[in-house]
């Protein structure tokens, strides 16, 4: 039996899901403790898109959500969709506004306001949190749970672990809820990043550092066409980001952690059709003009890009007046499908999610309980469910919070 002074509850990690679940616990009346390794809670939620916090959308459905257990996510959204969040949040005080795609925000538009009314309404419930306080190792005895932490020896009966995954380590990102979790005989699947720029070690990509223009990626692994996604592509000196990239290093990433050689193919031109941009290219040339080819470019492309495009096009003319039908075709060819080969991610560093984690099969969906050990719950990213771009992310570790907070009852 546990100590009267103990916390029926301790919850790992002061992240989004551990805080939403704690505020949702300590309203059946439970003593909770929240450690937090962190000297602030929510770090991630605080510089999170782009310092606004896209906290949910308002179109959630599962396909937007990613396991190696799909039945899984549709189980934990039933019931548990946008007005579900929408409602909690305007329960504590915060309204939601629409951005684009049906991205949602802080009316604030700041982030931190949503890790501060957290952190007050947790408080208010009388909620423990103990910050600069990291989980070390953890056993369960005598139906106890007793974990090792850096400020001492805690015991309680029920245990969340809402620790996260390894993304973003340089706000809090590890794997010790992971090894946790294994050591209490659960499956892990293995981690690796996503919403995560891509590395190339193409010597052209340094030199367009900087470059950023619409446009659509194709990824190709093993010369298989994969996806392609449309928007922002930026030229970096590692490789490329930018928000196109990123929504296509999910699967980028899964097909290089299977050794896939892995190609981009960019359109750089999205909004011109193969026929449209030939009939452009061709009604722009004089045929009398001797302006050099780079400078002809320049009146519809990013400079830096130019040689790139001649080199990878290997058009032949070297003016205007040298072009003809059959060298604007290879042209167009390039502007539409400029190669780029990738060799790897930006790392967790570099990541906003990992894919991966705690084996869904073997949580509950409607409880976030461990089928394999009695009273250990699960909540948010350290489950193996990520989300694309858009507040899918955050939706999932407030429904995973609020669905293990609402269950655990002494
Ligand atoms: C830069 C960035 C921007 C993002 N923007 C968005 C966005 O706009 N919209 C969106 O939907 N998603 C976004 N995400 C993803 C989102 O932040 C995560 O999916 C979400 O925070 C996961 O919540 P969580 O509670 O599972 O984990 P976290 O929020 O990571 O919380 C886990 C907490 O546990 C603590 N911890 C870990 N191990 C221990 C230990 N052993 N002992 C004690 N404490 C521990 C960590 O310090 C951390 O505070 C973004 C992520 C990043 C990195």
């Amino acid at each position: 039996m546990n100590n009267k002074s103990d916390p029926h509850l301790v919850i790992v990690g002061g992240g989004a899901s551990g805080l939403i679940a704690s505020i949702m616990a300590a309203k059946s009346g439970l003593r909770i403790t929240l450690l937090e390794q962190n000297s602030q809670i929510g770090k991630k939620i605080r510089i999170s898109g782009n310092g606004k916090c896209n906290i949910t959308n308002k179109t959630i459905v599962p396909e937007r959500f990613h396991s190696h257990h799909q039945n899984f996510i549709e189980a934990v959204l039933q019931d548990y969709g946008f007005n579900t969040v929408k409602m909690f949040f305007t329960s504590i005080g915060l309204e939601l506004v629409e951005g684009k795609e049906g991205k949602m925000f802080p009316m604030s538009l700041q982030a931190s306001s949503v890790a501060e009314l957290l952190e007050y309404e947790a408080k208010k419930l009388g909620v423990n949190l103990i910050y600069n306080c990291r989980a070390n190792s953890i056993c369960k005895k005598n139906d106890i749970f007793i974990l090792e932490t850096t400020q001492g020896i805690q015991k309680c009966e029920k245990l969340l672990l809402a620790s996260g995954s390894p993304a973003a380590p340089q706000l809090g990102g590890n794997d010790s809820g992971l090894y946790f979790a294994k050591q209490m005989g659960h499956t892990i699947i293995p981690s690796l990043p996503s919403l995560v720029q891509l590395c190339s070690e193409e010597t052209w990509v340094k030199h367009v550092g900087g470059v950023k223009c619409e446009g659509v990626a194709k990824l190709y692994a093993n010369g298989e066409y994969i996806t392609e996604k449309k928007g922002d592509l930026l030229f970096t000196a590692y490789g490329i980001s930018g928000l196109a990239i990123l929504d296509i290093s999910r699967e980028a990433s899964l097909h290089l952690a299977d050794y896939a050689y892995c190609e981009l193919s960019l359109d750089l031109m999205p909004k011109l059709n193969k026929e449209k941009l030939t009939a452009l290219l061709l009604g722009r040339i004089q045929k009398e003009s001797s302006k050099p080819l780079n400078l002809w470019l320049q009146g519809i492309l990013n400079k830096k890009l130019i040689p790139i495009i001649l080199e990878q096009s290997q058009c032949k003319a070297k003016s205007e007046g040298e072009l003809n039908r059959k060298e604007i075709v290879k042209l167009v060819f390039a502007l539409k499908n400029l190669k780029l080969s990738i060799n790897g991610t930006k790392g967790f560093s570099g990541a906003e999610v990992a894919i991966g984690g705690v084996d869904a099969t073997q949580i509950d969906s409607k409880t976030m309980e461990s089928k394999l050990v009695e009273n250990l719950y699960f909540a948010g990213e350290i489950i193996d469910v990520d989300g694309d771009r858009g507040g899918f992310n955050f939706h999932f570790a407030w429904v995973s919070g609020m669905r293990a907070g609402q269950s655990i009852v002494i």
